[in-house]
């Protein structure tokens, strides 16, 4: 079996699997990391999950997803800080050191009032992250996405977020679905390493072909994302974290998921030239 140490699988990406087949499957292709999704852990023995993960050769890179900070009313912004407290308990009774924030937009809100709120969310959620010792990764979206998934639309404005919340415990998740087309990208990236916010580093390709905004992420190599020479840029900060293969795609969901880990694999090893 081939030595992979950087490569990450989030649970998203063979949703057909339980964690436990997630487990067992990643291990036997030579994934080191795991980004497990609240999905995933359904109906899991919490307490447990730590140890199962250890105990597979695997270990624990975040907790997906939190945020969805934003809202028309008080109790609407309330109720998202405590399903965030929720998620970091989470985090925390699992081991996962982080957990990946899509920072929320409520339509109708301008840009500008949902990063405001967005900012007040995560700001009050902090001292409860500290003291559960689990970080928070701001993601930005796409801005295909900024109608209801997130108002942080770029590397820029997740930098600036980051920035001025001045926490510790607040960085930001780099996925280059989100990010590729961004005409600052490698500035923004050393800002992000310099500031010491970068957290996380997702990988999936964009499909030119798209035929669905959210679940038709394409493998690496399926499109256009230069994913060796965004990952050259981010690596170039001195970023050793894994690469993180997170694929929504109904196309894949419906293969064999053995069959598609297996093309997951070759797919990253091309990516990276690696044998
Ligand atoms: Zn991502």
């Amino acid at each position: 079996m081939s030595q992979l140490p950087q490569l990450c699988i989030h649970t998203i990406t063979t949703k057909p699997w339980s964690l436990d087949q997630c487990l067992l499957n990643y291990e036997k292709v030579g994934v080191k990391g795991i980004s497990i999704w609240r999905n995933a852990l359904e109906n899991q023995d919490l307490s447990t999950v730590n140890r199962r993960v250890k105990s597979a050769g695997l270990e624990t890179v975040s907790l997906v997803r939190g945020g969805f900070f934003t809202g028309n009313t008080k109790e609407e912004r309330q109720r998202a800080i405590d399903e965030n407290k929720k998620v970091i308990e989470e985090a925390a009774q699992i081991g996962a050191p982080l957990v990946v924030l899509v920072c929320g937009a409520t339509p109708g809100l301008s840009i500008k009032e949902n990063l405001k709120q967005i900012q007040e969310g995560i700001e009050v959620v902090v001292p409860f992250a500290a003291s559960h010792q689990v970080k928070l990764g701001i993601e930005p979206l796409h801005p295909m996405y900024a109608d209801k998934r997130s108002a942080v639309s770029s590397l820029r404005v997740a930098n600036q977020l980051a920035l001025a919340i001045n926490s510790r415990q607040v960085g930001v998740t780099i996925d280059v679905f989100h990010v590729w087309w961004e005409d600052d990208l490698d500035e923004q990236i050393k800002i992000c390493a310099k500031n010491n916010k970068l957290f996380s580093y997702h990988i999936c390709d964009w499909k030119l072909d798209m035929s669905d905004m959210l679940n038709d992420r394409g493998l690496m190599g399926d499109g256009i994302i230069n994913v060796r020479e965004i990952t050259k840029s981010v690596e170039e900060t001195g970023f050793r974290g894994y690469h993180e293969v997170e694929i929504f795609s109904n196309q894949y969901w419906k293969m064999d998921q053995n069959e598609f880990l297996n093309l997951i694999v070759t797919r990253y090893k091309q990516t990276y030239h690696l044998n």
